[in-house]
């Protein structure tokens, strides 16, 4: 991989290099489709029925032949047509048929004219406009043909596709079983939430984001607790991850100061590159395999481990659970105060967005520490400063990217 003279691996060389030897290690399994939410599809959805199946009325009104109409003269009801209930039977010339939202139009049928557009006399209806061939009428396949891709490989099922799903009539689905990615923190100054801190301790908060981001994507988490920093336990932590688990993701340990200890033990395991990434923040991060087992090992600062996870280890695991992953949305806002920067990496800032007077502006959430993570609360999108851009001042356009997917 391509380490330009300053050292630093660009953010999307590292995407680039990852995703490229990696592929969708889930196999596929039927469920019923209640059963399928949140799963990835593995084969695309073809329809198995036209929609709507048949050709049926937009409106309540009167199911009309255009003929009948030319002389001007009222027509005879000839019966009803209801949804589930179609009109059954000879459909007399110069008759009209009563007809309701959803129900077949009777074969023959130019046009439905609304209600509104006519007058009853018992049987006799009066109509007051002339429709055109084909009005209020919705055709059969108008919605989706029959056999067409309604939804491809590597969607995952929201809420939003289970009615699509249903409709055709799909009653179980090929989906892929979810990754299984196991989790450990690392650091002899971390304790669990719900246990006092010893001078010096702080509580392990990059487990609980991870685990949070990893049920956001549908994975199943295999969490290791927290791992001192002591060679047979974190050796003991590597081997169960590569036994049990598809991806094995950690947090802390890669930084200069301590990547020596976990390098040495992953090079005895298997094969991992440590990489300086130009981005800020986030500099640390660790790629590679164990003999069963991918590995990302993510800076231990707080704001570096969520950002690194959300910008290069989502698209990866994207890619081995089979699901389709799309670049989150960019926009141009005003920056509504200075910012600093100075050049040499790519800042992913935690930034407040708002409508403001001349439209879209931004403000940062103040100091942009990795270490302050309320900086990440208290924002809704990220503020992306070019590489080599610097300070940037109040009324410049800067380019912002909202929280979504994950961090929403
Ligand atoms: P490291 O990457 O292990 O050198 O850690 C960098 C900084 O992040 C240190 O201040 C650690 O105490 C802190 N840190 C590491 N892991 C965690 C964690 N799981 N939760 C909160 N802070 C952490
Ligand atoms: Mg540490």
């Amino acid at each position: 991989m391509g380490f330009d003279t300053s050292g630093l691996l660009p953010l999307s060389d590292a995407l680039q290099g990852m995703l490229e030897q990696l592929a969708c290690c889930c196999d596929s399994e039927q469920l019923p489709l209640p059963e399928a939410l949140g799963r990835v599809l593995a084969s695309d959805i073809a329809s198995p029925l036209a929609v709507p199946p048949f050709d049926n009325s937009a409106m309540d009104g009167y199911a009309v032949r255009l003929e009948d109409l030319a002389s001007g003269t009222p027509l005879i009801m000839a019966g009803k047509a209801f949804a589930g209930q179609p009109y059954q039977g000879e459909w007399p010339g110069g008759h009209c048929v009563r007809i309701m939202t959803g129900a077949p139009v009777p074969p023959g049928t130019d046009a439905v004219v609304m209600q509104e557009e006519t007058q009853a006399d018992g049987d006799r209806i009066t109509f007051l406009a002339q429709p055109e061939p084909g009005q209020n009428i919705r055709r059969a396949g108008n919605d989706i043909g029959k056999g067409a891709c309604v939804l491809p490989a590597g969607t995952r099922l929201t809420p939003r596709e289970m009615p699509l799903l249903a409709s055709l009539g799909v009653a179980s689905v090929a989906v892929r079983r979810p990754l299984k990615v196991a989790i450990f923190s690392t650091g002899d100054e971390l304790k669990p939430v719900g246990t006092p801190l010893a001078h010096g301790d702080i509580y392990d908060s990059n487990r609980y984001g991870v685990r949070a981001m990893l049920a956001r994507m549908g994975c199943d988490c295999l969490d290791l607790g927290i791992i001192p920093d002591d060679p047979a336990q974190l050796r003991a932590a590597f081997i169960r991850a590569d036994a049990e688990a598809d991806v094995l993701i950690t947090t802390g340990g890669v930084s200069v100061g301590e990547a020596d200890f976990t390098k040495q033990l992953l090079d005895e395991l298997g094969e991992i590159g440590f990489w300086k990434l130009a981005i800020k923040p986030g500099k640390p991060f660790a790629f590679g395999r164990l003999p069963h087992t991918w590995f990302f090992g993510l800076p231990g600062n707080p704001v570096s481990a969520m950002v690194t996870f959300d910008q290069l280890v989502q698209p990866a695991l994207a890619k081995l659970s089979g699901q389709r992953f799309e670049r989150p949305l960019q926009l141009q806002a005003i920056a509504a105060e200075p910012l600093k920067k100075s050049p040499g990496r790519l800042d992913f800032q935690r930034g407040i967005m708002s409508q403001g007077p001349n439209g879209l502006e931004v403000r940062s959430t103040g100091s942009q520490d990795s270490a302050v993570f309320s900086s990440l609360s208290r924002a809704n999108c990220y503020i992306v400063l070019e590489r080599e851009r610097g300070r940037v001042a109040a009324g410049e356009t800067v380019t912002v990217e909202p929280f979504g997917g994950l961090l929403l």
